[in-house]
């Protein structure tokens, strides 16, 4: 499961917008953004589905939503809101099997989602 095209683009053979990337978290903007502000946060390993995380994964998790706060800011939706969505498996409307934390803001949001 490591050759989705987020490990590739984690691993720089692919190329993608990133906005903010360290040892551990790779984030870049979403090809087909459903807001003003679409961000992907991946962790560096690869996790499929929020399902296969571990205990011994704990730490990344936090940083992936650490990663999440720190784009919003960076992108200036941090004090007018956003949303962080992690969709796990199919029912839920994932399509790559790399785990990843959707960053959306820049508009008003529904609730609930759809
Ligand atoms: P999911 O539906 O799995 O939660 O989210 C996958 C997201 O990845 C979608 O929003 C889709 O637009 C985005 N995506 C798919 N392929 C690529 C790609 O090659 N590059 C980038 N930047 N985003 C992608």
């Amino acid at each position: 499961m490591s050759d989705t095209i987020f490990a590739k683009i984690a691993a720089g053979e692919i190329p993608a917008d990133i906005v903010y990337r360290d040892e551990h978290v790779v984030a870049f903007r979403d090809l087909n953004p459903q807001a003003p502000t679409h961000v992907l946060v991946i962790p560096r390993k690869p996790i499929p589905t929020l399902n296969d995380a571990g205990p011994e994964d704990a730490e990344l998790l936090g940083r992936l939503m650490l990663a999440a706060a720190k784009i919003a800011e960076q992108e200036g939706i941090a004090a007018e809101g956003y949303r962080t969505v992690i969709n796990c498996n199919a029912g839920a409307g994932q399509t790559v099997y790399h785990l990843h934390l959707h960053v959306i803001g820049g508009r008003p949001m529904q609730w609930p989602p759809g």
